[in-house]
């Protein structure tokens, strides 16, 4: 995610690394970088210019320069402007106490409306106790209704069929009866996606929002198109007044154009992401947090969350329990495994942490990847329990049996143990943290020494 942006910057920062004052030279050619760095992100001319200016003239306007280094200066110049750009505060959907909240999702074809219509769905039922109820107004588009039909049965959210009309405004007023009769508190309403704007679209997009009165009006735009999302987003923006954007593909899209260039240009704030195909890759979008990602300070914050909201605390506190008595065995390590693909895999969990490019350099120079983590899990599934519990009785013939079983070579069920018997031993040394508090503990541990690092 970002990684073109967080490059540059890095070798922007890097490049003033070490200067105790800078210069008016410096300060050109760091502000034609910052330039040359927004634009190559495909960020909007617009945006790039405001950015520069806003930054130049925070420079030359401050007495700073004396008291701090110019590297942290400007990091923190960027990190500022960076937030503002992206919206400054996280924005919730607006939910109302009582009655119907409506939400009307828009969007071209293909910008993965669909999939995101169920994502938010998910997300609100987990978070709360609302009764939802999907619908589809795409009439041009029968699949697009059995899409969504088939993602509500496998989130178990309703979903109102109605196949039978073919009048956008007929099957607003009757999802709208429907939902106030069998009292729902949430209806999410996805209409048609076409391939390109077009009048007749916008036209029919207007009657349904006159109908529907949503609390909430969502573009879900396409991350991948950079500034074109901006100005897609502009034509919606002028139609309907979007209340809200959903962004999604973020988690392809290595230059952030969209994401940096959207909120200026339509003043609709970016309230998610989408971060991958399944239903769960749906993130709340936090400006501040996505700011430091970009200028890689990494997101501890998301990487708590996300490991609360993934791991079961009970089963984590007990692995943790067994980490430090020296009991940790085969089985526990497949598990701290499978939840590490929970929290989104190795590659998710990397992206989160600071120095974001030099770790990705070193997993794939040891080859750390989710493949790696799925083949290990099916060496160790390809084990029998006593294997498991006892590590030490896999000998030559046991270590043929279980790369036959897993689809591995003897080599990688070496690698496996090795890399267990190293894990249980660092474990060991780490006796020093609160064994009554451990996995809070150790969470505080890792955010303190990680933002600490970076404070302005
Ligand atoms: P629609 O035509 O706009 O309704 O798009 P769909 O919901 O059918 O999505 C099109 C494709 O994009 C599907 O394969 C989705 O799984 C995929 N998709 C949607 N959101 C994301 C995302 O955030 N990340 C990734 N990688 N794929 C996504």
């Amino acid at each position: 995610m970002f990684n073109t942006l967080n490059e540059n910057f890095e070798k922007i920062v890097n490049s003033l690394k070490g200067k105790a004052i800078i210069s008016e030279s410096d300060l050109d050619s760091t502000i034609r970088e910052i330039r040359i760095a927004l634009l190559e992100a495909d960020v909007a001319i617009s945006v790039v210019k405001d950015f520069v200016e806003n930054i130049k003239s925070n420079i030359i306007g401050q007495e700073v320069l004396k008291s701090i280094k110019p590297d942290q200066m400007i990091i923190k110049l960027v990190h500022d402007e960076l937030v503002k750009i992206l919206g400054s505060d996280n924005e919730s959907l607006k939910i109302n106490n009582t009655g119907l909240t409506k939400f009307l999702f828009c969007g071209l074809q293909g910008s993965g409306k669909t999939t995101t219509v169920a994502k938010v769905a998910n997300y609100i039922k987990k978070n709360s106790r609302k009764k939802i109820l999907l619908v589809s107004a795409d009439i041009y588009r029968p699949a697009a209704q059995e899409q969504l039909q088939v993602l509500s049965q496998q989130i178990q959210i309703d979903y109102l069929k109605q196949e039978n009309l073919n009048r956008v405004e007929d099957i607003t007023k009757k999802s709208l009866e429907y939902a106030s009769q069998n009292l729902y508190d949430i209806l999410l309403f996805d209409t048609a996606g076409r391939q390109t704007l077009d009048s007749q679209m916008m036209d029919e997009l207007k009657l349904v929002t006159n109908y529907l009165k949503p609390e909430e009006k969502i573009l879900v735009a396409d991350s991948l198109t950079g500034q074109d999302a901006a100005n897609i987003a502009k034509n919606f923006h002028s139609a309907i007044e979007i209340s809200a954007i959903i962004l999604t593909r973020i988690d392809g899209d290595g230059r952030g154009g969209a994401a940096l260039s959207i909120k200026s240009i339509t003043g609709a704030p970016i309230k998610f992401i989408g971060t991958g195909e399944k239903i769960d890759n749906l993130e709340a979008f936090y400006p501040e947090r996505i700011a430091k990602r970009i200028l890689g300070m990494g997101d501890i914050v998301s990487l708590v969350e996300k490991a609360s909201e993934n791991i079961d605390k009970k089963e984590a506190e007990e692995l943790a329990k067994k980490m430090f008595t020296g009991r940790f065995d085969l089985e526990d390590f497949a598990s701290q495994l499978n939840q590490m693909r929970k929290m989104g895999g190795v590659t998710g969990v990397m992206t989160m942490l600071p120095g974001i490019s030099k770790t990705q350099k070193m997993m794939a120079e040891n080859n750390i990847s989710d493949d790696l983590i799925k083949k290990q899990i099916s060496i160790i599934y390809s084990m029998t329990k006593k294997e498991r519990s006892d590590p030490d009785i896999i000998k030559a013939s046991r270590k043929i049996r279980i790369s036959n079983g897993s689809g591995t070579r003897v080599q990688d069920v070496n690698k496996l143990l090795k890399q267990f018997l190293q894990s249980r031993k660092m474990m060991k040394k780490m006796k020093s943290i609160d064994q009554n508090n451990l996995p809070t503990d150790l969470l505080n541990k890792f955010k303190g020494s990680a933002l600490n690092k970076f404070n302005f």
